[in-house]
């Protein structure tokens, strides 16, 4: 009887962002990140982010820029066409790299790699993946640089995933390749207790539980997709935050339970800090109970007709107030331009949120955050909170001052990796 081998292969996905792709100096750190892994024994999937940021010739807002600001109405499905040139180009650019060592490689596409979206142009959703392509390079010994943030419709039109979206394709090809672990190198060295451009003392976490990324990457941690998060999380694969230009060992994102992590942070009450820096606040008042005259009901209706997404949203019965993107806010008057009622739209703000499982069910969370935002006379404009979340609403250019007043007082810069 004839014997089938059936290979194991212990696989890798290394994502490396735009910065770390940018130059030479960016690739070599790449090249000796995918030598090391490869002399550990891993068959290696590597994902790319476009060359740079915007300004860079293939950057991906380059690209944008190029077709809209001459031609603002280019069709969804062209511009989707053009930005995905970006990771294209960055795939091929960085197996010319591997190449160049020695390092037997090949370049593939979103559509190449078997990526099959929706086709939901500029922010497209993965449906599935055939990966045998990449499976059969894998099997070869050849390391697979697929272009990130790209994926083909049934129909074989090219799509993108939307802003982070190479993190998607990442973890998504590391699930459905069974990998071991997914990688997601940066220019920090994982996900820190606030946004180290911020606050200086920031340290990197050494674990997060899946639920806890996700929330402070919703909340504006935009370190790594909440959506690669939560594809990493159904397909039980863990997520490594990490440097490409560092040693240290990152952060490791699993479902702490499974794995057995239980991690005490700073003072035990906030892991870290998040925050959106450009919001505006819509505050609407009345004579009238607002919903005994159907007025909020309608309010949140237009809102939602329009398209516009709001948070924070607080209703008593003489008035309303929510947040919404800064952009918005000519929508936000439009929509809301016939109703009669007093609206105030407050721009320059910033949601500042402290995120931690460890809040729950704790006393006092809430009086130690305003304590710590009056001491530096910071004016609160709103706040809310959940189990495991407390938001500020600050003006933008107390911004940093608040998160650095919010770190001090959870003691996150005194949290200290395990050695
Ligand atoms: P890439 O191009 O590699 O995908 P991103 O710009 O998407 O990089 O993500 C890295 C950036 O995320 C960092 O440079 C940092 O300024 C920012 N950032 C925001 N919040 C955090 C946080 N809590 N921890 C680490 N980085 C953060
Ligand atoms: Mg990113």
């Amino acid at each position: 009887m004839e014997e089938r081998e059936v290979k194991v292969l212990r696989i890798l996905v290394q994502k490396f962002g735009g910065t770390s792709v940018a130059d030479e100096n960016g690739r070599n750190h790449v090249v000796n990140k995918v030598q090391k892994a490869l002399e550990k024994g891993f068959r290696i999937v590597v994902v790319v982010s476009a060359m740079g940021r915007r300004g860079a010739p293939y950057a991906t807002d380059t690209l944008i820029d190029l077709a809209r600001k001459i031609y603002p109405s280019i069709d969804p499905r062209d511009l989707d066409l053009l930005m995905s040139c970006g990771e294209t180009i960055s795939a091929i650019i960085t197996t010319c790299a591997l190449q160049s060592l020695g390092i037997d490689s090949v370049a593939f596409t979103g559509a190449g790699a078997g990526i099959i979206t929706d086709a939901n142009y500029n922010n497209a959703r993965i449906r599935e993946i055939h990966p045998e392509a990449l499976r059969k390079a894998l099997e070869q010994g050849k390391v697979a640089v697929v272009a990130g943030f790209q994926g083909v419709t049934d129909e074989g039109n090219i799509t993108t995933l939307g802003r982070g979206g190479s993190d998607t394709t990442a973890v998504a090809l590391g699930v459905a390749l069974r990998a071991e672990e997914v990688e997601i190198y940066t220019d920090v060295d994982g996900i820190m207790t606030a946004d180290p451009r911020f606050v200086p003392g920031a340290k990197p976490l050494e674990t997060m539980t899946y639920a806890e990324v996700c929330e402070m990457a919703h909340l504006g941690a935009k370190v790594v997709h909440p959506r690669a998060v939560e594809i990493g999380m159904e397909g039980r694969v863990p997520i490594r935050i990490r440097s490409t230009f560092s040693e240290l060992p990152g952060t490791l994102i699993t479902d702490g339970q499974f794995f057995g992590v239980v991690e005490i942070h700073g003072d035990n009450v906030v892991t870290g800090l998040a925050h959106i820096s450009d919001v505006a606040q819509i505050k609407i008042t009345s004579e009238d109970d607002l919903n005994q005259t159907g007025k909020a009901l309608e309010v949140f209706r237009a809102l939602a007709d329009a398209e516009i997404s709001v948070d924070m949203i607080q209703v008593c019965p003489h008035g309303i107030s929510c947040i919404v993107e800064e952009s918005y806010i000519k929508r936000v008057r439009e929509a809301l331009r016939f109703m009669a009622l007093e609206i105030a739209i407050v721009p320059g703000l910033a949601k500042v949120s402290a995120v931690g499982a460890g809040m729950r069910g704790i006393p006092g969370v809430m009086a130690r955050v305003v304590q710590a935002l009056n001491k530096e006379k910071i004016a609160l404009h709103q706040t809310t909170d959940s189990h495991t979340n407390i938001s500020c609403l600050v003006l933008r250019e107390e911004m940093a001052k608040a998160l650095q007043a919010l770190h001090d007082e959870f003691l996150l810069a005194d949290y200290e990796l395990d050695n």
